[in-house]
């Protein structure tokens, strides 16, 4: 699928590679070369980052020390094109702590340092994946519910540990996400280095930020590559999961493509079905009654041709802000309704190509892209959470909850006064009036700006009372006509698992059990749902600190785990015990109400119908990898 994963050999000339050289990002390069060559030294002090910042161009380095970085960087090169390279004699974990004290002039824990060696995971190498294989005697088997991101990474981490399983997904192909949101626009806003395995690193990704065909064939290829597909049953949906206490196993009842129902039977049911999976198309008085074409943007209708027609969108949330751009060039007229605005990240190369010199780099310098994937991790992730903190002591707390998230207020204002100097009346429509990451921000190249700015567009922020045939009336009573109607909406990320029905012991019905404020242990498992485990679960999201691949690897191991004590031990189910669900959900809540989006009234996904965010993670990354590395058989009753 053209994708690749290994660098090639360099052949290229000392021209060639110092002209690529001009496109490198330095910080993370000179710790591939000092790593590729085992010659620690050229990380030099006068070389080192003067700022972990995200965003700032070669982290602060000045004009003379990128020359010499480029030298030193030169010559290291030309040294592993031309075999001169003894081979490292340092471990990788040697090496992390050199460029972790390197770039931060301060010691890495040895637990951050663990964690970051399993991140980097250089080529060929998958320190997460299971050291143990299942006695192939016992008899065991799983399904996994959904093949997007997480349901590939699960089925890989059970074949690695040779537990017969299926993947059952509703969709005819692989990708889950990036299969479904086909809106023109839709990209990945967690750069790719980032947004990716840690065991399957790509060298060729052709943007900083992928867009979805690229993800799409990102997932397929590695499907492939782990042969899973033969494994999938595609074109069925799980319609009800119940757990039979006699045999310990579950029994699914499925749909085929056909309409034809069967059971499928397992001792264990793994649920990938994501969080942001059913369309939310809100129930606007009228709504039916529309006599044109209206779609949600995760049900994409190609079929309706855009060109110069008066097109209505519903909704300014993280997909509307991607396809509203180009549905702007295409419409002749384009209605946008707005209930909130958001927060934009000012990143310039959001859209751009990697350029040639940097993809050569890529391609060509070993572990280079691990190297950047641990840049981007050390930098971008932990490192923005205390912006998203309460400061109990800060007042007033509306518009912002803490100096470092005040800091970013006035940061992302001062972008939005800039993109809309010109036009006063548009900037008071987009600059919001509550806290940034109290809601989803967006990432945005001055897109935005231009966009509302033409013609042909109009942003509306009035209310919207009803759809009628016709188009859609605002509260001031005025119908704007329109042709076609794209509901930006987002999904019920509330309503984990619906529509299935997922019945644990003794009948108990796991919605009903929720009522509607969903939580489990970890996120994964839940009391009265023995062998249930889910993947991005109730608060696993992460609203500001990093990439849900992430979590959904440090799930999996932990489900392993899970999976090992069954198989080995003596009890083929483990029931989550109610209290220690209790006490984590207690620390859970009390953490989320010290985090922005736990006392934000503005309306988001990240809360449900009794004010509870049931959907996010409070504490840092490293909190998640220490709590999921293997589980504590004490938390269960084995059954
Ligand atoms: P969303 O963030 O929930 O946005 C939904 C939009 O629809 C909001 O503007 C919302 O307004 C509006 N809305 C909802 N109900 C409405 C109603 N009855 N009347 C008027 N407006 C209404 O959904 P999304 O944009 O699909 O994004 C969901 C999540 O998917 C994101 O937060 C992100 O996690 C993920 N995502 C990621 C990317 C990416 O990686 N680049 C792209 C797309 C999506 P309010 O704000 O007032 O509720």
């Amino acid at each position: 699928m053209g994708i690749s994963r290994v660098t090639e050999p360099i052949t290229a000339d000392d021209d060639t590679i110092r002209s690529a050289l001009k496109d490198a990002f330095l910080p993370a390069l000179l710790p591939a070369l000092a790593h590729a060559t085992g010659d620690l030294s050229i990380l030099r002090d006068e070389l080192r980052p003067r700022t972990l910042a995200p965003a700032v161009p070669q982290a602060g380095l000045p004009a003379e020390a990128q020359d010499a970085a480029r030298e030193l960087a030169l010559e290291a090169i030309r040294r592993i094109r031309d075999g001169a390279v003894a081979p490292n004699s340092h471990t990788i974990e040697e090496d992390v702590k050199r460029t972790v004290a390197w770039m931060t002039d301060s010691p890495a824990s040895d637990e951050y340092v663990h964690l970051l060696m399993e991140e980097l995971a250089p080529e060929g190498e998958d320190p997460r994946a299971p050291d143990w294989r299942m006695d192939p005697a016992v008899r065991f088997s799983v399904v996994v519910i959904g093949a997007g991101m997480s349901g590939i990474l699960a089925a890989i981490r059970l074949q690695q540990a040779g537990i017969p399983y299926t993947i059952l997904e509703k969709n005819a192909d692989v990708g889950g996400t990036w299969l479904e949101n086909t809106y023109p626009g839709a990209r990945v806003d967690v750069s790719n280095a980032f947004y990716s395995y840690s065991f399957a690193q790509r060298v060729d990704w052709p943007t900083h930020y992928s867009a979805q065909g690229t993800l799409l064939d990102y997932f397929r290829s590695c499907a492939e590559e782990y042969g899973i597909r033969a494994n999938i049953r595609f074109g069925t949906e799980v319609i009800e999961a119940a757990f039979d206490e006699p045999s310990r196993s579950w029994r699914l009842r499925v749909k085929g493509a056909d309409g034809a129902e069967e059971t499928v039977v397992a001792q264990a049911v793994i649920s990938a079905v994501g969080q942001l999976n059913r369309p939310n198309v809100p129930n606007i008085p009228g709504r039916d009654s529309f006599a044109g074409p209206s779609f949600h943007s995760a049900r994409w209708n190609h079929d309706v041709d855009l060109a110069g027609k008066r097109v209505a969108v519903i909704g300014t949330g993280a997909s509307a802000a991607q396809f509203i751009p180009p549905v702007a060039e295409q419409a002749g007229e384009l209605l946008i309704f707005q209930r909130t605005p958001n927060w934009f990240v000012p990143v310039p190369h959001y859209y751009d190509s990697i350029p040639a010199g940097l993809a050569w780099l890529y391609r060509h310098v070993p572990h280079y892209i691990h190297w950047q994937r641990f840049w981007l991790f050390w930098t971008t992730t932990d490192g923005m959470l205390p912006a998203a903190r309460v400061d109990e002591s800060w007042q007033p707390r509306d518009r912002s909850v803490s100096q470092r998230n005040d800091e970013l207020r006035q940061l992302f204002t001062a972008y939005l006064q800039a993109q809309f100097a010109d036009r006063p009346d548009l900037l008071a429509k987009v600059l919001p009036g509550y806290a940034p990451a109290s809601k989803r921000l967006i990432l945005d190249n001055g897109i935005w700006a231009r966009t509302l700015k033409r013609e042909n567009v109009r942003l509306y922020t009035e209310g919207i009372r009803e759809v009628t045939p016709a188009g859609v009336v605002t509260d001031d009573g005025v119908e704007h006509a329109v042709d076609v109607i794209i509901y930006g909406t987002g999904f019920q990320a509330s309503k984990f698992l619906t529509p299935m029905r997922i019945v644990g012991r003794d009948g108990i019905e796991l919605n009903e059990q929720w009522d509607g404020d969903a939580r489990a242990y970890m996120g994964i498992t839940v009391p009265h749902f023995p062998n249930f485990f889910m993947m991005y679960g109730p608060n696993t999201n992460i609203v500001v600190n990093g990439s849900i691949i992430y979590f959904s690897e440090c799930e999996m191991r932990y489900i392993l785990g899970c999976l090992r004590l069954l198989v080995e031990g003596e009890s083929r189910a483990m029931d989550c015990r109610p209290e220690v669900h209790d006490a984590y959900n207690e620390r859970i809540d009390a953490a989320n109400r010290q985090m922005v989006w736990g006392v934000a009234t503005v309306n988001s996904w990240y809360r449900n119908e009794k004010g509870r965010s049931a959907q996010n993670w409070p504490f840092n990354l490293v909190e998640y990898w220490r709590q999921t590395r293997e589980p504590n058989p004490e938390d269960y009753s084995f059954i």
